[in-house]
């Protein structure tokens, strides 16, 4: 059997992440690999870590890419703040809260989970009477965009109530920043996790990370050494900063065309202005939803609470959800979501993230929608 190479063909990615790539940034990916002590490759780092603070809208010194997609971002966060024995509440409104209590049971901890139904955001009141009801608890877990059902948790709400009882917050923003406010020194989050490829429109396979000096007392008082060699921040310190004139030193080979790309996404987000780009992601939203409603599709999640990057829609009685999709992909090259969990079958994913969200897509998902929910079964 002979090989060719790999062709992928063209989509429009519609779908809960990966997002379409700026040319800029796949440009940027075929640029020659250098060594990741190279100086050269050093100093475009430490402006990697500038602009992703301004992603975060932190001056966390402790900002940087974990060499791993989010869910090691999500990994790194409870890893390093959660000791075993340690009370930890997280709030489940969908797949990623579950993720969460599985990352804090593994690590040790005795969690307390909040559960809200799937579609609507985390209630500030349950969250405060758990954190009454347990008032040892060390640690606060939640997805502010939960992107498995649309819904945005008000993450600045929660955090207040979490800092209120001596709570640290861990705050999973993977599809949020970009594409809705994230304020992590306004808000005071602790740990923050995102993710390269939903609205900051970048490869697959990194994870912005940041962390505040609570967060970092928090690691430095462990009894406990970090159980992953790979995600202990201590470690991957001795790459990333050499802010104090320290050295850098070797930790693990950097994904470096992936960080020239992710430098090149944040370069886009910063000419563009975050203020701009949460502009954008509303005014594209609302279009879609204008059309979506003609279109006779209701939005799972209640008006207020939805996000403008992930609109989860109720599949119409009687229509062969997975059919249509696949008539999508193959007939029109669009690729939307499909519904997790609870959800599978019921609803389809539609996300408007980054370098897709742009009026064109919005106009050709409908036209497409439209088309095959006219000639669907
Ligand atoms: C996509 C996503 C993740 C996981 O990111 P991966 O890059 O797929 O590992 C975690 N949380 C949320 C809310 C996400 O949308």
């Amino acid at each position: 059997m002979t090989f060719a190479t790999f062709n992928p063909p063209e989509r429009t990615l519609m779908g809960p992440g990966p997002s379409n790539i700026n040319p800029r940034v796949l440009a940027a990916l075929s640029r020659p690999v250098i060594g990741h002590l190279d100086p050269a490759f050093v100093g475009m780092m430490e402006e990697l870590k500038v602009m992703l603070r301004y992603a975060f809208q932190t001056e966390n010194a402790l900002t940087f890419a974990v060499s791993a997609p989010g869910s090691a971002g999500m990994e790194t966060c409870f890893v390093n703040l959660v000791e075993p024995g340690d009370k930890v509440i997280v709030c489940r409104n969908g797949v990623f809260g579950g993720r969460m209590i599985e990352n804090a049971n593994r690590y040790g901890a005795q969690t307390v989970i909040v559960e809200d139904e799937w579609g609507k955001p985390v209630d500030a009141q349950k969250l405060e009477d758990a954190l009454k009801a347990n008032p040892d608890t060390k640690v606060v877990a939640f997805v502010q965009a939960e992107t498995s059902t649309g819904a945005e948790s008000d993450t600045k709400t929660l955090t207040e109530i979490a800092h209120r009882h001596g709570a640290l917050v861990i705050v999973d923003a993977v599809t949020a920043v970009g594409g809705t406010p994230v304020k992590v020194d306004e808000w005071g989050i602790d740990a923050i996790y995102s993710g390269s490829q939903k609205c900051l429109s970048c490869v697959p396979g990194l994870s912005p990370v940041s962390f505040n000096e609570r967060a970092i007392a928090k690691l430095k008082s462990r009894k406990t050494p970090v159980p992953s060699w790979f995600l202990d921040l201590n470690l991957v310190l001795s790459y990333w900063n050499s802010d104090g004139g320290g050295k850098r030193t070797y930790h693990h080979t950097a994904p470096v065309n992936s960080l020239y790309a992710l430098h090149e996404s944040l370069l886009l987000l910063q000419e563009e202005g975050l203020e701009a780009a949460w502009a954008r992601h509303r005014t594209q939203h609302a279009k879609l939803a204008e059309g979506l409603a003609k279109l006779g599709l209701d939005f799972v999640v209640p008006e207020g609470s939805r996000l403008p990057q992930l609109n989860a829609v109720k599949v119409p009685a009687g229509v062969d959800e997975a059919a249509l999709r696949a008539r999508l992909l193959n007939e029109y090259n669009l690729e939307i979501g499909a519904g997790l969990g609870p959800l599978a079958g019921k609803v389809w994913r539609i996300g408007l993230m980054g370098y897709t969200c742009r009026s064109e897509n919005v106009l050709f998902c409908l036209a497409a929608l439209g088309a095959v929910l006219n000639t669907a079964p």
